[in-house]
């Protein structure tokens, strides 16, 4: 590479950074800079995708594309390893094989579980982070099954799956587990009332920020198709094979305990010494870490706050897109002396799936969807972004057309 050239380093491949990367590949000219991206795989998975990999309800492979279909290696520097920190006086970035310097740096490296501490559930719950860990689960679920028809002195517990926490990526995966579970019991010849599917959420509702009525239409579709919810029920620590919840500590038994509970900003942050909000980098306007002329901090990673709410924007995958566009224009704007843009959010509404056929949604400035029409619009929301990062060809190959 030219090192006369500024060198525009973005860390992470998912929707913030490739949509960077991309976006830059199109506003700037080969000769303006030298564009490096780093991903830890070399692969790009849909995020939002992750639950249907956890419950089986989709192939790993469907949820991912090769980085280099995507983004030319010609145009791009492609570096597959992970990044351990930053090293920002030096310009710097450490990964685990080498390192490598900067003049522009985007991090763009999502977000981590956050078991706010809870006794036991690091260690012993999974969780939905990437495809490897939602890998784990659907395999986990299935060995669950498995053992339990070969065992000689087989114990229903086993066959419970437990999902601790009702925000959204817990809802959408209990309707996944709705349908998947069935398909178990068939193919493993269980009788479907012998496992159960139990949630426990510490709030008295599932999903607050949707109208009653959503809420209700979503609370029955998921418990009409066998999901048990412990509303108004805070787990307090998890043991190898339990939860322990409530205020006399009750213990619900469990195969296979997964963690919903929350997220929080990837730790190369803290490793790198970035003044955080709940984990969180706080950025400005322009999307840049304060006082760092030169560093713009995206998607799961950036707490960006919402002026008029006086909070922050949840961690979405459209909202991590939008940064991306105002970064790449941002960045274009530093190398030409020009004024930078600042971030404007633009709400495309929100939809959360109940399973294949079913969902609850808020889209086009306030109109409520549920059922089929909502189902159908999420499938559009997930084909768009496809689209948005992978094309035409990836959008044919790996697509949601599945008829319901
Ligand atoms: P990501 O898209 O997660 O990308 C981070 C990238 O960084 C990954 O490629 C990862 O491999 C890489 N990386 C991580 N650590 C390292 C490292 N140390 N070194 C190198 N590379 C690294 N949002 C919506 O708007 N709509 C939805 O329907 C929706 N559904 C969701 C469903 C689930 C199950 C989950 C978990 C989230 C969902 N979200 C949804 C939220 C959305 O997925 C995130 O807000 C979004 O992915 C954030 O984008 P990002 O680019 O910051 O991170
Ligand atoms: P979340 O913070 O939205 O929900 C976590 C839930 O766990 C909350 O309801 C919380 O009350 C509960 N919880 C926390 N501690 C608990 C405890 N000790 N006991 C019982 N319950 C407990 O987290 P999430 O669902 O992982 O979602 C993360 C972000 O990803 C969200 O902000 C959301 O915007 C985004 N997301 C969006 C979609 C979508 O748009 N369809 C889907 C998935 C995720």
């Amino acid at each position: 590479m030219n090192s006369n050239k500024p060198k525009i380093v973005v860390l992470g491949a998912g929707y913030a950074g490739l949509m960077t990367a991309k976006r830059l590949t199109k506003m700037l000219q080969p000769e303006e800079a030298d564009l490096v991206l780093v991903n830890k795989h070399n692969y790009h998975y849909e995020t939002t995708w992750l639950h249907e990999v956890a419950a089986g309800t989709i192939n790993p492979n469907q949820a991912r594309f090769m980085i280099s279909d995507v983004i030319s290696p010609n145009r791009v520097r492609l570096i597959y390893d992970s990044v351990v920190k930053v090293e920002k006086e030096d310009k710097r970035v450490v990964l685990e094989n080498g390192e490598i310097t900067y003049d522009y740096l985007v991090i763009a490296l999502g977000f981590k579980s956050n078991t706010f501490g809870i006794k036991g559930m690091e260690e012993n719950a999974l969780s939905i982070v990437d495809i490897d860990s939602s890998r784990e689960i659907r395999d986990h679920i299935e060995y669950q099954f498995a053992s339990y028809k070969n065992s000689e002195e087989p114990n229903t517990d086993d066959l419970t799956i437990l999902v601790g926490g009702a925000g959204f990526t817990g809802i959408e995966l209990l309707g996944e587990l709705a349908e998947r579970v069935p398909e178990l019991c068939k193919k493993y010849d269980i009788n479907r009332s012998k496992v159960r599917i139990v949630n426990v959420e510490a709030m008295p509702s599932i999903l607050p920020m949707f109208d009653k009525d959503l809420v209700a239409y979503a609370t029955k579709s998921l418990e009409d198709r066998g999901v048990e919810f412990r509303l108004g029920t805070a787990i307090n620590e998890c043991t190898p094979d339990s939860f322990i919840v409530g205020e006399n500590n009750e213990e619900i038994k469990a195969g296979t305990i997964i963690w919903t509970g929350g997220v929080t900003g990837n730790p190369v942050l803290s490793e790198s010494g970035f003044e955080l909000t709940r984990g969180k980098v706080t950025v400005n306007g322009d999307l840049r870490a304060p006082g760092e002329e030169d560093i713009f901090i995206l998607g799961d990673c950036a707490w960006v706050m919402d002026k008029e709410a006086d909070r922050p924007f949840p961690p979405t995958a459209q909202a991590a897109l939008q940064h991306a566009e105002v970064c790449a224009s941002n960045i274009k704007s530093l190398l030409h002396d020009e004024p930078l843009e600042e971030f404007i959010f633009e709400d495309r509404g929100t939809v959360a799936s109940l399973g294949v056929s079913d969902a609850i949604g808020n889209v086009l400035s306030g109109t409520k969807l549920k059922g089929k029409q909502a189902a159908a619009m999420k499938k559009v929301v997930d084909n768009r972004a496809l689209y948005l990062l992978g094309g035409p060809k990836i959008l044919l190959k790996k697509g949601k057309y599945r008829p319901f």
